[in-house]
């Protein structure tokens, strides 16, 4: 290397195996490796430890990074060394011999990266040891915690910008938290009166499919979510701390490997899950919101509710933990009538001041109208964070667009049932009303002589609890706590109820039956059975070496190679995720893995075929794959292909060379194109 020291591009490719950047990365990376002082403010997995790593390593000196969670501290060293990065993690955590070894480290100037817990900042002598070191940036990750109105402020954070002054080197301050006083808080007491060079990344996860279900079975609505992403990481949010565990007893009982975890839980008992989940690729965690702000697991690959979050804000940040690492991931909110109950009687009841209720009604309203949406819920969720959008074709909605249906009228006669009994009636009583029966409630109340009596016959109950349900949704009545949730009318309900507004309906999610989730996989099936041996190879390395499964290869580097095959270490290193280091560490037993698998004669896909002429094609094809699978001298590397791909290519019987060649693709057809075509010609 020469005095000029690596390039940024150099270092994005050969150490973190990356060939391009996310949105905004390349922007703030400039910035911080100019020297500027930076805030970044970019979404859960938008890549903000790449802003501040990457840099460090271009710039002279030491990066001090400053990060509130220890395990997530360990986490982030393991994989930076992984990739050949002098990196280590001072916390009190560390045992004296480690402590010792960062001391010699610095002395020798070997350290590039070094963690700090914010508590280490008030010990003495810290200053006096970092300044030593010749310090070149200051990074803080999670800089929100430096809020005092925020939900994780840490005293300990105050302490920073005396150490930014004190070392004098530039700072680069992140987080995922972006609302306006916060982040004129971190910019007060971060960077003083000079201020930073401020980024503002997108609200937008595109990769996080997004949708909602009324429940209906919920229960079992949860299950074949989960059963349909089998072996994936996973959580699922629950309301109380109760059904977290009666929901992980049920996942279990059906097959599927489930921890709960809820605050009643031990400290220690708590630790262990989060060890396990964050180590482990197939596990899941049925959890209460405390299961969250500890968890850093880039692979998570869904997040189901089966509980209606809080609010707009809490839902974001809940399914936002899913695909950080970019690969694609899924999520499911269920919702029923009881949770908008459960919620607006939690705001109620609580003990926040007038204005605070008025605007927790507001973000929970913000949620209940993503839930009850008439059209893309992408679009409608980045508009409530100020982003305007096209429908992105990858959620529910866009997928697959609601049947609608004019409710004014049926609202109406909903809104004046409520009306004539005084707004002291739940949906249930109302329920009664409008389809005609003279239970004794409504006979010994008299409204079996109201006008509105039997007015709604030609809808059956359920609908009705539906309509009522997109009724609190739409916030026309809010259930009142000091009237045992009975149903009063909103301002909003007004015109309605006078005729001088209309309003629009869902029909779908007033039928039972909400569709069965097809399953979805992360690659086709014709690449599935080399993905699960990728990730087999993965476990036993992640095992074996003590670490958490992602830090060997992320989900996406897998299914990229599983998805491409590879067939040279040279193409091995052009897969996103593999730098220099890991290629060197990893690259020929994940060669081994994707050449080695061979299509066995007795594969499922081959039983299918059983006593069909397509069997005898799968079997003359698999035979001269035997012949050819190192080229026509033998001489050549060991390609196969899979049971699957050999499967469609027998079922077709007479068909052409491009038609071989395009299933096939180029590296295959050019070894068995040509054989696999005259044996098809003939079939
Ligand atoms: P954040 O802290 O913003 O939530 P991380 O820094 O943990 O996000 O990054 C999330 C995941 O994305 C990590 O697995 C990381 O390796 C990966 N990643 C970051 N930048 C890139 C990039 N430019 N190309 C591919 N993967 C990336
Ligand atoms: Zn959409």
């Amino acid at each position: 290397m020469d005095g000029a020291g690596p390039t940024v591009e150099s270092v994005l490719s050969d150490i973190f195996g990356f060939d391009g950047f996310r949105p905004m990365q390349a922007d703030i990376v400039d910035a911080v490796v100019r020297g500027d002082d930076v805030l970044a403010i970019l979404p859960t997995g938008g890549g903000k430890s790449l802003c501040y790593q990457l840099p460090a390593l271009v710039r002279p000196g030491l990066t001090i990074v400053i990060s509130p969670l220890i395990a997530l501290m360990r986490d982030q060293v393991r994989a930076l060394r992984e990739n050949g990065v002098a990196a280590a993690a001072m916390t009190s955590a560390n045992t004296e011999e480690e402590n010792d070894a960062i001391f010699d480290a610095l002395a020798e100037g070997r350290l590039k990266l070094l963690y700090m817990a914010p508590e280490r900042l008030a010990a003495g002598g810290t200053e006096r040891m970092i300044a030593r070191a010749g310090v070149g940036l200051l990074a803080v990750d999670e800089a929100h915690c430096v809020s005092q109105w925020g939900h994780d402020f840490r005293p300990d954070y105050l302490r920073i910008g005396a150490l930014r002054r004190a070392l004098d080197a530039p700072l680069a301050a992140f987080t995922a938290t972006a609302d306006a006083e916060t982040r004129a808080e971190i910019i007060e007491r971060l960077f003083g009166s000079a201020g930073p060079t401020e980024f503002l990344g997108g609200f937008d996860r595109p990769n996080i499919h997004l949708a909602f279900a009324p429940k209906s079975g919920p229960r079992q609505q949860i299950l074949r979510f989960a059963a349909a992403r089998q072996g994936q990481s996973g959580i699922v949010y629950c309301g109380t701390r109760a059904k977290t565990e009666t929901l992980a007893k049920a996942l279990n009982d059906d097959g599927r490997r489930a921890l709960a975890y809820h605050g009643g839980m031990e400290a220690g008992a708590r630790r262990e899950v989060e060890r396990r989940f964050q180590a482990d690729d197939g596990l899941i965690v049925v959890a209460t919101v405390a299961f969250g702000m500890g968890i850093d697991k880039p692979d998570i690959r869904w997040v189901a509710h089966a509980d209606l979050p809080k609010s707009i804000e809490a839902y974001y940040q809940e399914i936002g933990r899913a695909g950080r690492d970019g690969a694609p991931a899924e999520t499911l909110t269920l919702y029923g009538a009881d949770d908008i109950r459960f919620r607006r009687m939690q705001i109620d009841e609580g003990l926040a001041p007038p204005e605070r209720r008025t605007a927790d009604h507001g973000r929970l309203n913000a949620l209940l109208g993503l839930a009850e949406a008439q059209v893309c819920r992408r679009q409608r969720l980045l508009a409530y964070f100020g982003e305007a959008r096209e429908p992105c074709s990858h959620c529910d909605l866009c997928q697959n667009p609601p049947e609608l249906f004019d409710g004014t009228e049926a609202v109406m006669k909903a809104l004046s049932a409520v009306a004539r009994t005084g707004e002291y009636f739940g949906a249930g009583h109302l329920t009664d009303i409008l389809v005609g029966t003279a239970t004794e409630k409504v006979a010994a109340r008299g409204h079996d002589r109201l006008p509105t009596f039997g007015v709604g016959q030609d809808i059956d109950r359920r609908q009705w609890a539906a309509i009522f349900r997109q009724m609190m949704g739409a916030d026309l009545v809010r259930p009142d706590p000091e009237r045992h949730g009975a149903l009063r009318m909103t301002e909003s309900a007004r015109p309605l109820l006078r005729g001088e507004a209309s309003i629009t309906l869902r029909k779908d999610t007033m039928e039972r039956a909400a569709r069965r989730p097809a399953a979805k996989a992360l690659v086709s099936d014709e690449d599935a059975p080399l993905l699960s041996a990728l990730k087999g190879r993965r476990r036993a390395l992640a095992e074996a070496a003590r670490v958490p499964a992602y830090v060997i290869f992320t989900d996406r580097t897998l299914i990229e190679m599983a998805e491409t095959r590879p067939g040279t270490l040279d193409e091995i290193a052009g897969i996103t995720g593999v730098g220099a280091k890991k290629l060197e560490r990893y690259g020929a037993t994940f060669l081994e893995v994707i050449n080695g698998e061979i299509a066995a004669p007795v594969h499922p896909a081959r039983r299918k075929l059983a006593g069909r002429e397509s069997g005898a094609l799968y079997d003359r094809l698999l035979a001269v794959q035997a012949e050819l699978s190192r080229g026509e001298e033998g001489t050549d590397k060991l390609m196969s292909c899979s049971a699957s791909l050999l499967a469609r290519l027998a079922s077709m019987a007479r068909a052409e060379r491009s038609d071989v060649d395009r299933l096939l693709g180029e590296r295959l057809s050019e070894r068995f194109g040509e054989a696999f075509t005259r044996i098809l010609s003939e079939g």
